[in-house]
């Protein structure tokens, strides 16, 4: 079972909620799909068991013996990489334009190092991750691989959670295809509805059960209520409300996840989410089986 917790923008509390439902699940697996701000191991203790070069671009390279300073791939490169036969590697997409029009064959696509990745061991099982390189681009195909990287840890009962990136980029959508489950974690702001709309439209081309939290409700019970209404409309459950509590700052700083605070609401909201989305995966996993 792979649920990815996702969110429209960065802030809503995505993180509170990836690592508290870490804590409920009993046997779990987590991958931070967040890569281009991966946080999720600063909340464990752990250990890297193994640690991998990602090689998710490619770059083009001059062989200077071979060149004979021609300026045709200047002219034919889109992205101005090139000046007077050198390459800018942080400007150079990998096109490979200048590969074809180079006379004297000078020019190759070598495989670029964009990320190192990371299996981590902790108290509460493994987590991949990955730190990308500065500059580094490819985050989507990063995602995928986190995800592949994990698999051989996954038992029958494991649930493997994704702690998605904010937005809707293809790192987004590396995150939730192939996900059982799309928790989209949203705030009663104006903007928060509109974030939890674009993310819905791009979950629907995914058969992936999507369910809404609100994060904060009671700081604006009159926009709760609209996203209600929406998720209505779109036959969505709103598995969860949270509270604000002033104790998730608390958690956040002291990098402990909410439900080691016994007495903060927001974890007790998020222990009856947890309830409400183990019954709704159920139900549909006997829909799935045709048993109801
Ligand atoms: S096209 Fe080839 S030969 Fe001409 S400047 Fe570029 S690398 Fe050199
Ligand atoms: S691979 Fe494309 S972007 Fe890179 S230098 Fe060549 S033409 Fe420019």
């Amino acid at each position: 079972m792979e649920i990815a917790v996702l969110s429209g923008k960065g802030g809503t509390g995505k993180t509170t909620v990836v690592t508290a439902l870490s804590e409920l699940a009993k046997k779990v697996i987590k991958v931070d799909c967040d890569v281009d701000a991966p946080n999720l191991y600063l909340f464990y203790k752990g250990m890297d068991i193994e640690k991998k070069n990602f090689y998710g671009g490619k770059k083009a390279k001059i062989n200077n013996s071979l060149c004979i300073h021609c300026e045709i791939c200047e002219e034919v490169c889109k992205f101005g990489a090139i000046k007077n036969s050198e390459i800018d590697s942080f400007t150079c997409e990998g096109c490979g334009a200048c590969v074809l029009v180079c006379p004297q064959h000078a020019i190759k696509l070598e495989d670029e190092k964009t990320a190192d990745t990371f299996i981590t061991k902790t108290e509460k099982g493994i987590i991949s991750r990955a730190i990308m390189g500065i500059g580094s681009d490819g985050s989507g195909k990063l995602v995928t691989y986190l995800r592949k990287n994990v698999k051989r840890f996954v038992e029958d009962d494991t649930i493997t959670i994704l702690d998605g990136s904010p937005g809707i980029g293809c790192s987004v959508i590396a995150s939730i295809t192939g996900a059982d489950v799309a928790l989209i974690v949203t705030e009663p702001t104006k903007s928060g509805l509109d974030d939890l709309k674009r993310i819905l439209e791009l979950s629907e081309h995914f058969d992936t059960q999507v369910m809404v939290c609100v994060n904060k409700y009671d700081i604006n019970p009159g926009m709760t209520a609209q996203i209600e209404g929406y998720a209505r409309e779109k036959n969505l459950f709103v598995v969860g409300k949270i509270p604000f509590d002033k104790t998730v700052m608390e958690s956040v700083n002291t990098l402990k996840p909410i439900t080691d605070f016994k007495d903060s609401i927001a974890r007790k909201a998020i222990e009856e989410m947890w309830v409400r989305m183990n019954s709704l995966m159920v139900i549909k996993e006997l829909q799935n089986n045709k048993k109801i």
